[in-house]
């Protein structure tokens, strides 16, 4: 005599080997999964090996350059905001210049290393902040920019 898809399916429910309903069983470490997987993906995406036997930290943030980085830049909005403070004028002066300082440029680029250094920031205006970029040869002359710019 066969038995139904269903009476096996209920006397594995009745031996606890399965849950009564896997999709609406309460999984309260499943975002935690998710994320982590997804981590996983981007960790293989970037080369990164994973070892899932290790768990994440508490908190579950990655390490890796990229969230290095985000933290850098999340850091630098306070510090934005205190080097701007007392910058009223451009300091870049480009013959497009508006005169008000707005933007943060940096000399040397974005890159972790150079990001946090202040003598490497200039205030400088939108119209200023453009303008290093199309004129990066002239610039470079200038000092405005010795790699490559990014805007602020
Ligand atoms: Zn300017």
């Amino acid at each position: 005599m066969a038995e139904s898809p269903y009476m096996i399916k209920r006397r594995e429910q009745m031996l606890g080997l399965r849950s009564p309903d896997p999709k609406k069983e309460p999984k309260p470490i499943a975002k935690v999964s998710e994320k982590k997987k997804a981590q996983q993906e981007a960790d293989k995406a970037a080369g990164v090996k994973s070892s899932p036997r290790k768990p994440l930290p508490k908190g579950g943030k990655p390490r890796g350059r990229s969230e290095k980085m985000r933290g850098v830049v999340s850091a630098l909005r306070p510090l934005y905001d205190a080097f701007m403070k007392d910058k009223e004028e451009c300091e870049i002066k480009s013959p497009v210049c508006t005169g008000r300082a707005e933007y943060i440029h940096h000399v040397e680029g974005r890159g972790i290393k150079v990001i946090l250094d202040q003598s490497k920031w200039k205030a400088c205006c939108g119209a200023c902040n453009g303008y290093v970029e199309v004129k990066d040869a002239e610039a470079k002359e200038k000092g405005h920019k010795k790699s490559r710019l990014a805007k602020s």
